[in-house]
């Protein structure tokens, strides 16, 4: 491992090559330069909901809690 050569994604902390953009979350040095939201949103919704929630309130974290919560329960 040569932490020189390689760059660390400030937003996921992967590791990628620098001057590219990080293929896992799209962002490069911060800021987004792939559209890789939908695909993300689509993994956190398989991943995190069971039920149906296509309806986004904006926090995720909250839902995820929620949801979390209610597999629990239920
Ligand atoms: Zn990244």
């Amino acid at each position: 491992m040569k932490p020189q050569n390689v760059g660390l994604c400030t937003t996921c902390q992967a590791p990628l090559m620098p001057h590219t953009a990080c293929k896992n979350c799209g962002t490069y040095k911060g800021k987004q330069v792939i559209d890789t939201t939908r695909d993300m949103k689509r993994e956190v919704k398989k991943a995190a909901s069971a039920d149906d929630h296509d309806h986004d309130h904006g926090h995720d974290h909250a839902e995820e809690a929620t949801e979390s919560k209610e597999e629990k329960a239920s």
